[in-house]
């Protein structure tokens, strides 16, 4: 917490039983830790999925395992229209609740319709599809986890970002009373989580002065969908993803996201991304129909893409996982840079992450030498300056 790491994924909720966390002045939720006890640190210090994320094997590509990579969509027209990119996401859990295959789906969605996005339990289609879409907001994923769990014994989909990914396998492994409970994982690809503040600023920039925000999309309603705000007086303002993503949002992630070494859901069984066209190497954001890129990555993943596709729920066809690096290259990007910007942190701060191979030589060695050190001692100026208050 001390070097701005902290994720705010709301484990320590989870462990302390009690709600500690709490939205920093910055627009980052942290948690409170007057009043944690010593051995209640070190439980949350073992499953932080901030300093905890072991994934990847040498031998896997930059993408992680992938047993088959697909560009697909929802064959619903409305869940296509409504999410985020193609609504694979919410048509695979679709899937899995209609076909029984679990009770429910835990995934996040906003409470309010404006900054407070939570874990919410999906039992029916229409509570799918009204958590469906990303918020680019920080979410309080983990806190109430045990809570809900503990209220019955239904199994789940659970979807999340990577790091929700992995600080639930965290969760999983340190508390077995849960294990099993959760059938599915599902990621979404993540390029980071934008401060509160950055919402809020994007919210100025509509210049709407005398409106009450009483609803915020950040996308979907087309792909990518426009971040849109309806007012408490039914006006709607809205802003190109481009501009929102690009110029706002994008541009306020914490340091944890800068290092981020797997934006691509190595953990889950599929995950999935968008499957931008690209014009001259840049995503074209040009108004269309959603294409997600989704990746299986274990064997459930591959039987529930293949089995939703064939009961037409999905529209799927094979994809190259190779291509990604020309559909998503800032991500490609990240990956490069990541186990050098890990080893700035390190520099900086003494923290010693438990990444596995994330960190490792052989993946330092995929990029430039020289590229490397710029990133690694930029890394340490930006330690070194949140110390000094800045994130
Ligand atoms: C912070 C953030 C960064 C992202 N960065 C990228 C990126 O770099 N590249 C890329 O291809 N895609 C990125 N996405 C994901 C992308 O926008 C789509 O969610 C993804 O392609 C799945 O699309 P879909 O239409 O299948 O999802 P949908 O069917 O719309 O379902 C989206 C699911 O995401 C969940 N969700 C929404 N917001 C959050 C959140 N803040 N935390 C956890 N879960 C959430 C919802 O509960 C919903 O179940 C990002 C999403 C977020 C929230
Ligand atoms: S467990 Fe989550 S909320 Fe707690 S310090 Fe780690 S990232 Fe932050
Ligand atoms: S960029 Fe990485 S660390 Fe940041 S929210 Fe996304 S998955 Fe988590």
């Amino acid at each position: 917490m001390d070097s701005g790491l902290c994720l705010g994924c709301g484990l320590c909720s989870a462990v302390t039983r009690r709600d500690v966390m709490r939205m920093s002045p910055d627009g980052f939720l942290v948690p409170d830790t007057a009043g944690v006890s010593p051995e209640e640190e070190k439980a949350i210090s073992e499953i932080c999925p901030s300093v905890h994320l072991k994934a990847v094997s040498e031998s896997d590509s930059s993408w992680g395992p992938a047993l088959k990579s697909v560009k697909a969509w929802a064959a619903d027209p409305e869940t296509r229209f409504r999410a985020s990119s193609g609504g694979l996401v919410s048509a695979l859990s679709i899937y899995l609740l209609e076909t029984g295959q679990v009770d429910a789906v835990l995934h996040v969605k906003s409470s309010d319709g404006l900054l407070k996005n939570e874990l919410g339990v999906s039992r029916t289609r229409d509570e799918v599809l009204s958590g469906c879409a990303s918020r680019y907001a920080p979410a309080a994923v983990f806190d109430r986890i045990r809570e809900i769990m503990d209220s019955s014994d239904e199994r789940y989909c659970f979807i999340g970002k990577p790091c929700d990914i992995a600080g639930f396998v965290n969760f999983e492994k340190a508390y077995p009373e849960y294990r099993g409970r959760v059938r599915f994982r599902i990621a979404i690809f993540c390029a980071g989580v934008p401060s509160a503040s950055a919402s809020m600023e994007a919210v100025r920039q509509l210049d709407y002065p005398s409106g009450t925000p009483a609803a915020i999309r950040y996308r979907g309603e087309g792909w990518p969908g426009l971040f849109s705000v309806r007012y408490s007086d039914g006006e709607v303002r809205s802003m190109s993803y481009g501009d929102s993503w690009g110029k706002v949002l994008g541009r306020s992630l914490g340091l944890r996201c800068k290092i981020c070494p797997d934006g691509t859901g190595a953990l889950a069984d599929i995950s999935a991304g968008d499957a931008w066209e690209t014009a001259n190497g840049y995503p074209d954001f040009t108004e269309r129909d959603g294409i997600n890129f989704a990746i299986a990555r274990s064997e459930s993943g591959l039987r529930i893409l293949s089995e939703a596709s064939d009961s037409g729920y999905i529209v799927a066809e094979e994809a190259d996982t190779a291509s990604l690096e020309g559909i998503q290259p800032s991500q490609y990007q990240r990956n490069l840079r990541s186990p050098w910007r890990i080893l700035g942190v390190r520099i900086a701060t003494g923290i010693r992450f438990d990444f596995g191979k994330y960190a490792s030589w052989s993946r330092m060695r995929r990029y430039p030498l020289v590229s490397g050190i710029k990133e690694c001692l930029g890394t340490v100026r930006r330690c070194i300056s949140h110390k000094g208050g800045k994130r």
